[in-house]
């Protein structure tokens, strides 16, 4: 059965995704392609004919089929074809989660966390006293050494204001406002860039808080308040904060973030609830939104989990994660890219379509 043209097999609505399981697997065998895409002996004959030449060696007769030389060359063959589905699938659809970990913020200039070596080079002083993130990002350090604690939040304050949120999130915002019932953010990020880059707050879900914002350390009155009249002052190389630090102006004990922390029993989390109402409720209204997960890693998986459910839910994925991506993944598309090499990417197909 080798009259099927090459281009008409290429055309079929299975072959992207037929082509990853192959290299995937890394088994050219009908059966495979057969139990994977739940189709029939024929509909898998076709599809992998179409994949000689491609992927595929075979000999004359048709018998011995094999992944062809070079198929596996570079990072991600499909990494085009990719992009350009998912233009498609941000082209087509009427509303958008965007679910976004610590890796969209990478690309702004902001420090990566992963592992000690990355953060001690961004907290120098932090390093030489051995502190880990997960050490000094905990109500525990703002009761042991809360200078350092605050010096710690005060930079990462400052960092965050003077910082300007690449040029994917104005692209999201942009694919966002042209969906049909919009689109909304869940973040793990304590930034506040999505706001900055202007989606509307009652649009964003911060599920770990606001770096923005404050509260008391024994949460005395359950008051969460904005840090606009806060500016810091920190001595970076001893990671110190300079003068009084920022009180509770009901009870006069120590303010702190009003984010989640490590081990933390006293976040308030009010504010955030109220965001994940907000979240819920349009949920309800939009139907199967796509997802744009973006650097979201598997080490703290809150963002990963609400992926998972949305996709339970029927929800496209779209995955971007520069170090945990899983290319040949055949039912979502998922970009092995940097934050804003990917939205650019899908940006230059969907301006290609104009
Ligand atoms: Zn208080």
């Amino acid at each position: 059965m080798t009259t099927e043209t090459p281009s008409t097999g290429r055309g079929d609505p299975l072959y992207l995704r037929a082509r990853q399981l192959v290299l995937f697997r890394r088994d050219p065998g009908i059966a495979n392609l057969q139990r994977a895409l739940r189709i029939g002996y024929q509909h898998a004959t076709h599809l992998r004919d179409a994949m000689r030449g491609d992927i595929l060696d075979c000999d004359d007769l048709g018998q011995n089929w094999r992944i062809a030389e070079g198929a596996h060359n570079g990072p991600d063959l499909l990494l085009q074809e990719k992009i350009v589905q998912a233009a498609h699938w941000v082209r087509t659809a009427h509303s958008m989660v965007v679910a976004a970990g610590a890796g969209m913020g990478i690309d702004s200039g902001l420090p990566d966390y992963r592992g000690d070596e990355g953060f001690w080079r961004a907290y120098p002083a932090l390093g030489r006293s051995r502190l880990r993130f997960e050490s000094i990002a905990s109500p525990q350090a703002f009761q042991e050494r809360p200078a350092t604690a605050w010096g710690f939040y005060g930079h990462r304050l400052s960092l965050y204001r003077a910082t300007t949120p690449h040029s994917g999130f104005d692209l999201l915002h942009a694919w966002g406002q042209r969906m049909q019932q919009g689109c909304f953010v869940f973040t793990s990020n304590v930034n506040g860039h999505f706001q900055k880059a202007g989606f509307p707050s009652a649009r964003v879900y911060e599920c770990h808080g606001s770096l923005h914002r404050l509260q008391c350390t024994v949460n005395c009155q359950g008051s969460i308040w904005p840090t606009v009249d806060l500016y810091p002052q920190v001595n970076d190389a001893a990671c110190e904060w300079l003068g009084d630090l920022p009180t509770c102006p009901h009870c006069g004990a120590l303010a702190r973030p009003n984010i989640q922390m490590f081990d933390d029993w006293h976040w308030n989390e009010k504010r955030s609830a109220q965001q994940r109402m907000l979240l819920d409720m349009w949920l309800d209204s939009a139907h199967a939104p796509l997802v744009i997960e973006i650097g979201a890693g598997r080490a703290l998986p809150t963002v990963r989990n609400f992926t998972r459910r949305m996709q339970q839910r029927g929800s496209r994925l779209i995955r971007i994660n520069l170090h945990e991506a899983n290319i040949h993944n055949p039912g979502d598309i998922e970009l092995a890219l940097g934050a804003k090499e990917a939205l650019e990417g899908i940006a230059a197909q969907l301006l290609q379509h104009h």
